[in-house]
């Protein structure tokens, strides 16, 4: 069994669980939080269809006439079966606890961000108030409310293709082999979802923290006022000053706010950034 999980173990959850790491964000317990908390909702799906094929024998595989489906064909049988793991999914993952736990994870991102940008401009000597300010407006909560729905959509779309292939394993002569088999191939299928899953996830947490926590916080600075930017890159290790090259290149660029505010980070980086932005100078209209 652990040598089973040891093989599941995906580039993107060892992303993710690698201690190594540095986070210029430090929002890696956020999206490790989050997306093992999904991990282990999509584990309970995975369980219930064990249930469903090898105690329940829904598909009546061993010619059981009492089975919940036998007698209907092959593809009805998957569509019964694509309507009960929809129900499944959106009753075990899409939840109210599962809104409740993002926004609490994307909103101590988004506290995070506000408050590394605000004690940087307070360094440059621009002082933006409380982070708690930036954190109470109303645009700031309604992106956050926004991330969780557009977390959740992602979500849905990963478990959509996950139905999408275990249809197709029935249709295809799934139902020709043991309940085992058939239990495991369809659980296995489910892995790269479950992998994309936890990289949807990280990947929402940054970008909270640096669109949401970050760029709100620079907007409150004066207009007379203009910042500049910078993107700070992460570090492959705590070790080394390895970073991936197309942060390197990122980092070396000045950045007005409103680059900043058409560039997107991590979406426009690459899977796992966690590099953020970071003021590297802070200029009133006067000195200009
Ligand atoms: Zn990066």
């Amino acid at each position: 069994m652990s040598s089973c999980s040891h093989a599941h173990a995906t580039a993107n959850e060892y992303a993710i669980e690698d201690r190594g790491r540095a986070d210029p964000t430090q929002t890696t317990t956020d999206q490790r939080a989050l997306s093992r908390w999904i991990r282990g909702r999509i584990g309970e799906v995975d369980a219930a269809i064990r249930e469903k094929i090898l105690e329940d024998d829904a598909f009546g595989m061993d010619d059981n006439a009492f089975s919940e489906w036998s007698g209907l064909s092959d593809a009805e049988k998957a569509r019964r079966f694509d309507d009960w793991l929809e129900r499944q999914i959106e009753s075990t993952i899409l939840t109210s606890e599962f809104e409740d736990k993002a926004e609490r994870h994307l909103e101590h991102a988004v506290e995070r961000g506000a408050t590394d940008a605000h004690r940087e401009l307070r360094d440059a000597g621009v002082d933006i108030g409380d982070p708690d300010e930036t954190l109470a407006q109303d645009n700031v909560q309604e992106a956050i409310g926004l991330g969780v729905i557009a977390l959740a959509g992602r979500v849905r779309s990963e478990m959509d293709d996950f139905r999408g292939d275990a249809r197709e394993i029935i249709t295809d002569g799934g139902l020709e082999v043991s309940r085992t088999q058939l239990a495991s191939d369809i659980v296995e299928r489910g892995q790269v979802y479950k992998s994309e899953v936890t990289a949807d996830t990280a990947a929402e947490v940054v970008n909270q923290y640096n669109t949401t926590g970050q760029l709100s916080s620079y907007e409150r600075v004066p207009d007379e006022v203009e910042v500049e930017l910078n993107v700070e890159p992460e570090f492959r290790t705590a070790q080394d000053d390895r970073v991936c090259e197309q942060c390197q290149e990122l980092a070396q660029r000045d950045w007005t706010l409103e680059d900043a505010q058409d560039f997107h980070i991590p979406r426009d980086t690459h899977p796992h950034c966690r590099c953020r932005w970071e003021v590297t100078d802070v200029r009133t209209l006067e000195d200009l």
